[in-house]
């Protein structure tokens, strides 16, 4: 789908996955004007097949338009653009387990200039790529590295939209923690480098005490951190499941305290691709330490599989989260 100043939406339709032409003006390759989401069409139990939440993607992808000054794309015309897609695609989505059709989302400024400004024309398009498991030999445990050189963002700055400058300002971090041996970067708010904010591509969440008087806590979303929709679900499911939720400042050393002392049991990592993923070990440029046993803890994998089962259609759908194919 097209947008050109004074015209709107235009020339919506679906075709073959091929190369782009671009000119080496677009403003888009200058300037970052560029979003996109993330979401995953799961085969149902039924053997029918269901987007889950696009409309909270679309959602979001209109805040980051709004942060980008880029056009708010209609949330029914997002919906139905993955709708098409997905049915159109409908073979491709796969059949076992946690399999999915991953669909991306974005939008970029076509517009041919070098001026600092809006651009005027854009292009929104939508591609599916089928996804494995994210863990086909089993969940396993990821190492972190916990940044204090580098930020994500800083406020007043794009980090709550999902922009690809927000990702670009990551790869050196995620460069440095593969130097350390870790999987993936946890961020720092940027004034204090205190409070623990979010890792690469997924959001945390801690887990104090155990069995049924467990608390799960995540950091409270302070305009620096994407709002992650697999996030706002775990805080429904986890009190569906009988958990005391909270969202509230968590600092870096409440997390090594926390370990330390046995009041922090378990933590995770959650996003729509990998779902859960149970963090193992945590490394900084100071300090250096094991979560629980460091194998993924007991009320991670529950939450994991009661997400699952409603993603792929095992169990009922109290939210109304799934999106059926029309
Ligand atoms: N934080 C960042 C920076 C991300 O890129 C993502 C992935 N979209 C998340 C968190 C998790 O968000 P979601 O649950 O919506 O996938």
């Amino acid at each position: 789908i097209r947008w050109t100043e004074g015209r709107g939406w235009h020339d919506a339709q679906l075709q073959p996955y091929a190369p782009l032409q671009m000119d080496p003006a677009n403003m888009t390759l200058h300037y970052s004007q560029t979003i996109f989401e993330g979401l995953k069409a799961y085969r149902q139990a039924d053997g029918s097949v269901a987007l889950f939440r696009p409309d909270s993607n679309a959602e979001r992808f209109r805040r980051s338009a709004r942060r980008m000054a880029m056009p708010e794309l209609p949330v029914e015309a997002f919906i139905e653009a993955c709708d098409l897609l997905v049915r159109q695609d409908r073979a491709w989505v796969p059949g076992e387990g946690e399999q999915s059709l991953y669909l991306r989302p974005f939008m970029f400024a076509t517009e041919v200039g070098l001026g600092v400004r809006p651009a005027d024309e854009y292009l929104f398009m939508v591609i599916a790529s089928p996804a494995g498991a994210y863990f086909p030999s089993g969940v396993k445990p990821v190492s972190v590295w916990l940044s204090q050189e580098y930020v994500r963002a800083a406020p007043g700055g794009t980090g709550e939209a999902k922009t690809g400058g927000n990702y670009a300002a990551s790869l050196l971090a995620q460069a440095e923690a593969a130097e350390h041996g870790c999987a993936q970067v946890v961020y720092l708010d940027a004034v204090e480098r205190r409070w623990i904010e979010e890792v690469g591509g997924m959001n945390l969440y801690f887990v104090s005490g155990s069995g049924g008087d467990a608390t799960i806590v995540t950091p409270k979303l302070t305009g620096t951190l994407l709002a992650g929709i697999t996030r706002d679900s775990l805080l429904s499911i986890a009190s569906d499941l009988g958990y005391r939720t909270e969202e509230r400042l968590i600092s870096a050393e409440e997390w090594r305290e926390g370990n330390a002392d046995g009041s922090i049991s378990e933590v995770f990592a959650c996003g729509t691709a990998a779902v859960i993923t149970p963090v193992g070990s945590v490394k900084s440029a100071h300090a250096e330490w094991t979560v629980g046993d460091g194998e993924p803890g007991e009320i991670t994998m529950r939450l994991r599989e009661a997400l699952l089962a409603v993603q792929t259609g095992r169990a009922a759908d109290p939210h109304g989260w799934m999106h059926r194919l029309g």
